[in-house]
């Protein structure tokens, strides 16, 4: 039984694989949100460019996605609903709301499957989770998504968890790890600076 350990170092904009994963919808909070996981093709992109799969992996996947398209499309559909109920638990987290009952069953779907998929791994001198399964799995990437999700959620840490507060719904969530946990925005360089550029027309403007 193989186990194929996610990258060493991942590489993520929000510190949390399952916060990273929930972005991969842009303007999610608005009426026109923008999917960039389009094909299974675009999934491994993004285990890819947060360093999740070791890259013999990621190739691998491809081939069989590429013999088995189907399955890969109904991966696909998994990894789109499970991110829906990770953004939508999440944002809910963040303001203070209860998650829906239909988002905390999507949500349980995913995790009965990733349970059947675990097991306790011996790391020389403690157990860790671990994912049981084989290298060519074409859904792997889940079970990474759904550990670092379940332990967010079951974690004081959650408190940390805000949504971008700009006014146009881009929706990223974020972990704030500012001491007064006062942070706004996905990042400085996005919605941050736009809102900035807002606040300072609106300055000239009332200057005028
Ligand atoms: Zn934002």
């Amino acid at each position: 039984m193989a186990t194929t350990k996610p990258g060493d170092n991942l590489k993520l904009e929000s510190g949390w694989l399952c916060l990273d994963f929930s972005n991969t919808m842009d303007w999610h909070a608005s009426e026109h949100p923008v999917e960039s996981l389009t094909s299974y093709e675009a999934l491994i992109a993004w285990t890819r460019a947060v360093n999740l799969l070791p890259e013999r992996t990621a190739q691998q996947l491809l081939r069989v996605a590429n013999q088995h398209p189907t399955e890969a499309a109904r991966v696909l559909d998994r990894a789109v609903a499970l991110r829906e109920a990770i953004y939508h638990i999440f944002s809910a987290a963040a303001a203070g709301k209860s998650p829906s009952a239909d988002d905390q069953a999507a949500f349980n779907v995913e995790f009965s499957r990733s349970l059947a998929k675990s097991r306790l791994a011996w790391t020389k001198t403690t157990f860790e989770w671990g994912r049981q399964g084989e290298d060519g799995d074409l859904d792997q990437m889940l079970w990474w998504i759904m550990r670092s999700a379940t332990d967010l959620l079951i974690s004081e840490d959650i408190q940390r968890v805000g949504e971008c507060a700009d006014d146009r719904g881009c929706g990223w969530l974020f972990y704030d790890t500012s001491r007064n946990r006062t942070r706004q925005w996905c990042s400085m360089r996005g919605c941050g600076n736009r809102a900035k550029a807002k606040r300072h027309q609106e300055k000239v403007k009332s200057e005028e």
